[in-house]
């Protein structure tokens, strides 16, 4: 079986390659992907930030079951829509034994030895993978929302982290896509969301998405957010954004018995110079982290997708013909995101 395959080849290059669908051994599903959303691991690669050529990129996936090999009950007619989680889940190390499927032994960071170019694969018109990947939609969605499964799942996983409870106050430090889906995630769960960015575009789209109060994302912000929350601080603290400053400003704003989710990714060898010890312990301040999504989170968002599709209208997204235009277009700093159209193809 042979897909039209976008890939990167070189910084700002990409092409459609004809290349063989890899096929999981045994039971599996093939796909026709309609939509592929373009993160930041393809846009590093495409930038040139993280040069690993050739690149095959794409984990943001909608599209229509086409055949089910497998007997297997309970899974997608062919002709359904559904939305998929690529990332490789054994069922079987001690991680995915103990539900936490998002820490799987096997996910593979290792050169691919089947000849083809690295990478999740997403950017195709036809993939093929293992039945658990298929994520059912509980009701019709358009493909525009089934596109944001994977997205709004890493946000759902984080969310969880720091169990929020009605009426509680959580910062949102960044308004980028995931600060957005962070903040319609929490006020969706009766939390008071204040976000913090220093661009006012994004600051207008997180207010969209349900924050009661936005400033920009300086030291000044502390001031602002301890005003705003009666000298107390907040309950929860999310950083999607701003490195160092923003973990300055996260260790200030935590309230006492705070929860601090540390979302964005570090660079290796940065060291949590804010937190002191004693701090955290005579505060009580949970810090903790949040990597990826578990099949359950998968599940979640596509629940939440399909009950209130209207509610991402803030994110400003943009449906593109799949190309090296569109992964360019990607790059704009008022997109949240940038959804490759492989139906055409
Ligand atoms: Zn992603
Ligand atoms: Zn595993």
């Amino acid at each position: 079986m042979k897909t039209a395959g976008l890939v990167i080849t070189a910084p700002g290059r990409a092409e459609l390659q004809e290349l063989q669908v890899p096929v999981p051994v045994g039971d599996h599903v093939v796909v026709r992907v309609e939509l592929c959303g373009v993160c930041t691991p393809e846009q590093r690669v495409f930038r040139g930030a993280r040069p690993q050529y050739p690149y095959w990129g794409g984990h943001e996936l909608c599209g229509i079951v086409e055949q089910v090999c497998s007997d297997r009950q309970g899974l997608p007619e062919p002709g359904t829509r559904v939305a998929l989680g690529l990332m490789p889940r054994c069922g079987r190390c001690e991680a995915c034994r103990r539900g936490l499927d998002n820490h799987c032994a096997y996910v593979n960071r290792a050169a691919p030895t089947d000849g083809l170019p690295a990478g999740p694969r997403g950017f195709a018109d036809r993939v093929a993978v293992e039945p658990y990947q298929v994520i059912s939609l509980p009701a019709p969605l358009r493909p525009e929302r089934v596109a944001l499964t994977e997205p709004l799942a890493c946000c759902l996983h984080s969310v969880h982290k720091a169990a929020p409870e009605v009426g509680e106050t959580a910062v949102v430090l960044g308004a980028g896509t995931m600060g957005l889906l962070h903040t319609v995630l929490l006020s969706q769960a009766g939390c008071r969301v204040l976000v913090l960015d220093d661009d006012p575009d994004a600051l207008s789209r997180a207010q969209a998405a349900g924050a009661a109060w936005t400033g920009p994302l300086t030291p000044q912000a502390l001031a602002a957010v301890l005003e705003l929350t009666g000298g107390w601080g907040a309950e929860m603290v999310f950083c999607s954004r701003g490195g160092d400053l923003g973990l300055q400003l996260a260790a200030r704003l935590a309230a006492r018995a705070a929860r601090v989710v540390l979302f964005q990714s570090y660079p290796s060898g940065a060291e949590l110079a804010h937190f002191a010890p004693e701090d955290v312990h005579y505060r009580e301040v949970r810090l903790m982290g949040s990597i990826a999504q578990t099949l359950d989170d998968l599940r979640g968002a596509a629940e939440i997708l399909a009950l209130d599709p209207d509610r991402f209208d803030c994110l400003h997204i943009e449906v593109l013909p799949c190309g090296e235009r569109a992964l360019a277009r990607s790059l704009a700093p008022d997109l949240d995101r940038v959804l490759l159209d492989f139906r055409s193809v």
